[in-house]
């Protein structure tokens, strides 16, 4: 597991409520994989300081490995930043390399639940492999949404502030 620093970490986790909230919403799990997502508030001791706090109220504390895969695909994001804005098909190439990355990590969806559950199903195409991908995409998703509008603020920011200063100079002379 690649080393991030610790409020990444939190703060990857706190994002990993709404991702396992949106893909509850919105995608058909069947009920074995939905349970993978999330544990019994009695039962997590790693929850985030950060997300019980925002959370206070309506508490969802994902599982370790929904944590664990978005940190690896946050490490991933990191490592690729400078291809953010540049790459067209940025959202697929992330996506390849994290689950590339996951693929060699036996820690994560890997419980004696997870093996049985797709004992009968496709090799390639189980579900583990499709719950991965859909976190996966979901992190990306909102993590590339939340970079292009931080990175357009920057811009327009910028623009407001040089006309601002040429107004300025103008309403002086
Ligand atoms: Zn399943």
């Amino acid at each position: 597991m690649p080393e991030l620093e610790e409020y990444v970490v939190d703060v990857v986790h706190y994002t990993s409520g709404f991702i396992v909230r949106k893909i509850q919403k919105n995608k058909a799990l069947c009920k074995t994989c939905d349970s993978f997502l999330t544990v019994d508030d009695n039962n997590n001791q790693n929850s985030s300081k950060l997300f019980q706090l925002k959370n206070r109220g309506k508490l969802i504390n994902v599982s370790s490995d929904v944590h664990k895969t978005c940190l690896v695909t946050e490490y991933i994001i990191r490592i690729c930043n400078e291809d953010l804005l540049r790459k067209k098909n940025i959202k697929l190439i992330l996506s390849l390399k994290a689950l590339n990355e996951l693929s060699s990590d036996n820690t994560i969806f890997n419980s004696k639940e997870i093996k049985e559950h797709i004992l009968q199903q496709d090799l390639l195409d189980n579900h583990r492999s499709q719950l991965l991908k859909l976190i996966v995409d979901c992190y990306i998703t909102l993590r590339l949404h939340h970079f292009a509008k931080s990175h357009t603020f920057a811009i327009s920011g910028r623009n407001i502030r040089h006309n601002y200063t040429k107004q300025i100079l103008f309403h002086n002379q």
